[in-house]
This record gives C-alpha cells, structure tokens and sequence, in this order.
C-alpha cells in the first residue's frame, strides 16, 4: 500500500476512536435523574440549575448547569443553558420560581457554545429589559456568523467533533446586536462593561461585586467570573469536575480536546484560575458541588509536574 492512503487510513481510525472514546465519556457521565430542575443555593445570592442535553439524537447527554446571581436586588443570569424548547422552559421556570416577580437585568455568557447560550432567543424574549454581556473575542460567534468550526484547532479531537460532527449552525446562537455589552482585555470588574458603540449599559452591579477573568484556549472569549461576595467562581468550561467513568468520584480535569481549540492556552487558563482568590469554583459540568480552592491548587501543581 502506498503511504499516503496508508496515513489516511490511521488517521481515520484515530478519528473514529477519539470520536467513541469522548461520546463514551459523555454518556458515562449522564444521569438525568440527578436533577430536580429547581434552582439549588451554593452560596448567599449565588444559584446553579442543571440540565441534562441529550442531544445528536438522544445518542449523547450533556449535563450543563447554568447560574443566577442577585446583586443590589437585582438578577443577573449566567449563561443560557441548551438548545432546546425543553431547556428553555425549565430555565424559565427555574428563574420564576427564584426571582419571584423580579426580572432578569443581565445575561452573562462565559461564552458562546450552544450548552451555554441555547436557550438565549427564549430569554431575551421573556426578559426584553435584559442585556447580554460577553468577551469581545467571542462577539464574531454571538453577534456575527462566524464558526468556531474555522478555529485554528491545535487537536485532531477537535477538528473530528465541531468540524466533521457539528453542523454549520449548531455551535452559535445569535445575540441581538442592541443588547449587547462587552468585556474588554484580559481582566477587569463587571462594573466597567461597555456597548458596542451606541449601546449604554442599563444597570451594571456595583464594583467589587463581579470580576472577571478571560480564559481564551476552550473558546476565543471565554471568560470566568468570580462572585467577590461569597468569594464563588464560574469557571465556565476552563475546568471540568466529572468521572472518568460511570459511577466514579468526579475528577478535576482540562476541558475536553474535542470542544477545545486552545489547548496549550487551555492549560495556562486552568493554572491562572488556580492562582486567583476564591474560595470554591463551580465548573459547568460539574459531577459534584464545586472544587475548593486546594482542590485547584493540587490539580494546578500536578500540571506543573
Ligand atoms: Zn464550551
Ligand atoms: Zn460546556
């Protein structure tokens, strides 16, 4: 055989390998009974609901939590769970029940991917008064069409899954451009978000409240947010915290290659957030409650090793 179909074959088998090897992972991970749909308390004024997204035909299930903040009587919703009719009810549903009458004033991303901003249409809808507040790097996915298919991608994983597997706009949900504010640089406080030009923010929570971190090797403008109050950070998808197989303790771990197209960048996000004050991190996919600030630690140094 000559070399080149002999490569293409290896490369092919990889692929098919790499694809069952993170579905088997994801599906290990689901147990849709392990959420109530309720919004659950992790620290005063912060909120986390999960939701279990069986999605490429109910073959794989995505359990993603999406998190609610008050500040100053006031809501501010982080990320916008998956995209489904279902999510969004259970979303909207869950924040009723919290915000008793309130209505949302700010939707955060921590970024665009479709677990995370799916259910964003029904929001803005229901919340009309709400603004939506993300990373400038990921405003070409959110505001404009571009594709995190196109991305540069440093894995063979990653060009298998949202290149070969995801469809052209199934990665992305579109932000009504008026609504839009945008974190700019590398750090700052939530308190200093700006338009795009022509677009005033509303109601910011005051200083001191919100910080956040951009953390660009998962997606372009990824960023993490930390709740100074009770010292909780949103990681978003920089760390994820599951079992490497049904039934295990949840670990620890980067996020994976096949949804990452930094993934040099993604392992300096994961020793940055560990070098940040906080004093628990609730990562979007999460097995259990949250890692501690040593737990971070530990998992930093063991990348350094
Ligand atoms: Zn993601
Ligand atoms: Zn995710």
């Amino acid at each position: 055989m000559p070399r080149g179909p002999l490569v293409l074959a290896a490369v092919g088998v990889l692929l098919a390998l790499t694809a069952t090897q993170v579905t088997k992972r994801i599906k290990e991970n689901s147990e849709p009974s392990r959420f109530d749909k309720a919004f659950e308390v992790l620290a005063p004024n912060v909120w986390r609901q999960g939701y279990q997204w069986a999605n490429l035909g109910g073959l794989v299930g995505v359990d993603v939590y999406t998190f609610l903040i008050k500040a100053d009587g006031k809501y501010i919703l982080i990320d916008a769970g998956a995209p489904t009719s279902d999510a969004a009810e259970v979303l909207l549903k869950g924040l009723d029940d919290v915000m008793n009458g309130s209505k949302l004033q700010l939707i955060m991303l921590t970024h665009g991917h479709p677990d995370h901003s799916g259910a964003l249409a029904a929001l803005v809808k229901a919340y009309p008064g709400a603004q939506v507040v993300f990373h400038e790097e990921e405003a070409p996915y959110l505001l404009g069409h571009k594709s995190y298919k196109n991305l540069p991608a440093d894995s063979l994983a990653y060009k298998a899954f949202v290149r070969v597997l995801v469809s052209e706009n199934n990665f992305t949900e579109a932000v009504p451009a008026s609504k839009a504010l945008l974190l700019r640089g590398k750090s700052g406080d939530v308190a200093d978000v700006k338009g795009p030009a022509g677009n005033n923010a509303q109601w910011l929570p005051r200083q001191g409240t919100l910080k956040w971190q951009h953390v660009p090797g998962h997606a372009p403008g990824q960023v993490a947010l930390i709740h100074k109050p009770s010292q909780s950070m949103i990681p978003g998808d920089a760390v994820a915290h599951m079992a490497a197989k049904a039934g295990g303790t949840p670990e620890i771990s980067l996020p994976p290659a096949g949804f990452t197209w930094n993934n040099t960048q993604a392992r300096l996000d994961a020793l940055k957030l560990a070098s940040l004050p906080f004093s628990r991190a609730y990562p979007s996919h999460d097995l259990g409650t949250g890692i501690s600030k040593a737990e971070l630690d530990a998992f930093a140094a063991s990348l350094q090793a």
